[in-house]
């Protein structure tokens, strides 16, 4: 699994698409047991983070937030052009993923000037020398576990870290309390090394239990997706400047931006279903991004399914932080994730057969590997599909959920609404891993919301001035 290894983490490599998600996903965070996170509570959050510095940007994204945001289209190329004309043909409008989800949408990128805006840009170079009195930061470390306190009148309390560097542990402790954002694999990966967790799991391995939490590391859930690529007569001019010398020079042109589109959709009511609030359903089930390759005549094609019911887990390999835990997506154990994707198939083949495409003379590029292995004649029915999907899925790197925000009372919750972990004082965690599940997008959006609010909660907590 991808992950940045670095200050800032995924948001220093991750492919810059912002997207909040829709408000739907945060009322079913509610409804699943994460009270104080609906949409109402989420989006002044949001709007926080936000800086939205180009004109045309939407009027409900923030302007004075610390992560600077930009987006693309504002000279619109041919392949622009194909797509919405295609897109208009099926029904999809043209929109504003931030104002109204559904429909095709410029994409809204953490990139200012060119430059990638990461969770460092954003938040810890424009603090760092100010507080450096204050802030200390260890790189090149791993932490090993979380110290706690395991008085049986008083309860767990934690108190501190273990760390390894350059072959040796330290250790640090907390004055207040112990925040971990160590991510989707590394959050539950600590917490069971430090005896939070599955109490079976963790005697299996002779770790002390300090608190049964069979949810931590379990509830993993990610965007699968699929790709296909779409060979078309458009051809770019050549263009007249070198991109490398614009880009470094004016940092401008094809180098400083992403040429991709998004495109929410949302799938018919499944079956019989036609009740009216299936038809006023405002959230999406799949996200296509097209992105057309400057110096070839293509168009990527690539599509994910938004609400994934196959969940995977991550589990301990042994108690050696430097062994890597076993990760274990179950991808498409459910079948409905079997036809989400087909009809994300179906939905290019939809693309292909406009007359936009046709136009263009545009024909997908399938891979060999399932003619030779199951359909000589390669007729596009739902085995070929199923062939593909398996031979050829893979993740969007969206991981989320593994150290889930609940309920006290649900079995396979980490934290409860404040990102407390749940059995042990004085620890919280703050990253993807407390999403109780996926939302209708792309996850950094939804990270930097949360650590929004949780400095918001933590400074309610020692009574400091919130929001
Ligand atoms: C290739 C790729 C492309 C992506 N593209 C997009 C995109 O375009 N848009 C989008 O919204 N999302 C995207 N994502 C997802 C998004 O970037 C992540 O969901 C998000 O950054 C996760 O934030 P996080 O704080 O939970 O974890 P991370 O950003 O992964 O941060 C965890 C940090 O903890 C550190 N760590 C882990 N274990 C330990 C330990 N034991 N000791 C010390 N440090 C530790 C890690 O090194 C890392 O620095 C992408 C992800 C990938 C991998």
């Amino acid at each position: 699994m991808i992950r940045g290894k670095t200050l800032g983490g995924t948001s220093s490599i991750n492919y810059l698409s912002y997207v909040r998600g829709s408000p739907h996903d945060f009322k079913s965070w509610e409804d699943s047991g994460a009270v104080g996170w609906g949409w109402s509570n989420v989006e002044p959050y949001f709007r926080k983070v936000e800086n939205a510095t180009m004109d045309g940007m939407s009027a409900k994204l923030g302007r004075n937030g610390n992560l600077k945001l930009s987006r693309n289209h504002n000279e619109p190329s041919k392949a622009w052009k194909l797509i919405k004309n295609a897109a208009s043909e099926l029904g999809i409008k043209t929109t504003d993923y931030n104002d109204d989800m559904l429909g095709l949408s410029p994409v809204t990128f953490t990139v200012h000037e060119g430059i990638r805006q990461n969770s460092v840009a954003a938040y810890l170079r424009p603090i760092q020398k100010k507080r450096q009195d204050r802030l200390h930061i260890v790189t090149g470390a791993l932490v090993s576990k979380v110290l706690i306190d395991n008085d049986s009148r008083f309860g767990s309390k934690a108190y501190g870290v273990e760390y390894l560097k350059d072959g040796k542990y330290h250790t640090v402790r907390a004055r207040k309390e112990v925040i971990i954002s160590a991510g989707v694999i590394g959050t539950p990966q600590i917490l069971l090394l430090s005896g939070i967790g599955r109490k079976k799991d963790l005697q299996s391995l002779g770790i002390q239990v300090i608190v049964d939490l069979p949810g931590v590391g379990s509830n993993l859930e990610d965007h699968l997706l699929i790709d296909a690529i779409f060979m078309t007569n458009l051809t770019n001019p050549p263009s007249e400047k070198n991109p490398k010398v614009q880009y470094i020079l004016n940092g401008n042109g094809p180098m400083s931006m992403s040429p991709k589109t998004a495109v929410f959709v949302k799938l018919p009511p499944k079956g019989t279903s036609s009740s009216s609030n299936e038809r006023r359903r405002s959230f999406p089930d799949i996200l296509l991004f097209l992105q057309e390759n400057p110096a070839l005549p293509t168009l990527l094609y690539l599509g994910m399914m938004l609400h994934p019911k196959s969940k995977g887990n991550v589990k301990l390999r042994s108690k050696d932080i430097e062994d890597h835990p076993v990760i274990n997506p179950n991808y498409l154990e459910h079948e409905d994730d079997f036809q989400v994707l087909r009809k994300v198939y179906r939905l290019m083949e939809k693309f292909e057969k406009s007359a936009a495409f046709e136009k263009a003379g545009a024909q997908v590029m399938m891979p060999a590997i399932c003619n030779r292995t199951q359909n000589k004649d390669a007729p596009r029915n739902d085995n070929f599909y199923n062939c593909l999907i398996w031979e050829t899925s893979r993740s969007a790197n969206h991981h989320c959920c593994t150290a889930k925000m609940g309920s006290r009372d649900d079995k396979y919750a980490v934290v409860d609404p404040q990102l407390r972990v749940i059995g042990v004082k004085a620890l919280r965690v703050v990253d993807a891993s407390v999403f109780p599940h996926q939302t209708s997008s792309n996850t950094q959006a939804s990270v930097y919301m949360v650590a929004e609010k949780a400095a918001d909660l933590i400074k309610q907590t020692w009574q400091l001035r919130a929001l």
